[in-house]
């Protein structure tokens, strides 16, 4: 296991919560739940309302009706918006799909905001501090790059150092947002594996939203697939990813099947060249 994480664990549960950008309704009675030691995967077209929704779970964007809550492992749960913000970030970190990159800081620098829940005041960093930042930077890949200006980093690098400041936090519940799109092709697989360890190893909760489906029939536990603001499906991969409820979804012919050599479900836009 990650020593980084802890093995304590709660889940989250968003209830038919409604979601708004000033008078527009973007998300409308979803309901999803994150529980430990599993991977649940929102897929559905551009403008479905995937990020809108992980971010409300984060605390990011206001829910306007319904309720999200917190439960630990013995506990009630608990609306997240009476938590304080310190007991938030202790429970559930967000990789967010963009950030204003600190051009001037260190890697390791960058990486050490997420101890920002764990320390007190102005106080230096602790030696579980540093043992978590190093251990969130050896997991991302991201040691070798420790004493680099973020200026001087790639995109994907980048976004491997964004990664490891999230893990740093040590929180039980690992919300991403697209966390794999400018990572090339090693670091696409080394992150998904990455991810489903801290769901194994670790019973880490946690919710992802991921663009390619196969991807996301491969890693995760509990497809939601989403359309114009609403789930329009929960379950395993093998229920939601059927050509009827993705054809219906992204308005295109879409086939499923099983492939024979991996034995997983493969997913296959029809495109219009190969339409007879
Ligand atoms: P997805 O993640 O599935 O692509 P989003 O949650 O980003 O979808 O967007 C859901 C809807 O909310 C879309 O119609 C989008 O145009 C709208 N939206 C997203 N961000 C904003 C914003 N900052 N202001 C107004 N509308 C927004």
């Amino acid at each position: 296991m990650p020593a980084v994480m802890s093995a304590t664990t709660g889940s989250m549960h968003a209830e038919n919560v409604v979601l708004r950008y000033g008078k527009q309704t973007v998300v409308e009675n979803a309901s999803i739940r994150l529980s430990p030691g599993e991977i649940t995967a929102l897929i559905g077209p551009n403008g479905s309302g995937k990020s809108t929704l992980l971010r409300s779970m984060a605390r990011l964007h206001e829910h306007s009706a319904g309720t999200i809550t917190l439960t630990g492992p013995q506990g009630q749960p608990r609306e997240i918006s009476t938590l304080s913000g310190r007991d938030f970030a202790q429970e559930v970190t967000l990789f967010a799909q963009s950030h204003a990159t600190p051009e001037g800081l260190s890697v390791a620098d960058i990486v050490a905001f997420g101890r920002h829940p764990h320390r007190r005041g102005f106080a230096g960093l602790s030696i579980a501090d540093r043992a978590a930042i190093a251990e969130a930077m050896d997991l991302t890949g991201t040691t070798s790059m420790s004493r680099k200006a973020a200026g001087e980093l790639s995109g994907g690098e980048l976004q491997r150092v964004w990664l490891a400041v999230c893990l740093a936090q040590q929180a039980n519940m690992v919300l991403l947002d697209e966390p794999i799109n400018h990572l090339d092709l090693r670091y696409q697989v080394e992150t998904l594996d990455l991810v489903h360890d801290l769901a194994r190893d670790s019973a880490l909760a946690i919710g992802i939203v991921l663009h390619d489906l196969n991807q996301a029939a491969a890693l995760a536990d509990i497809l939601v697939l989403m359309k114009h603001g609403r789930v329009y499906a929960t379950g395993t991969p093998r229920e939601v990813l059927t050509a009827e409820n993705l054809t219906e979804v992204y308005e295109i012919a879409v086939q499923v099947h099983n492939d024979a050599a991996s034995g997983m479900l493969r997913v296959e836009p029809v495109s219009r060249h190969r339409r007879g």
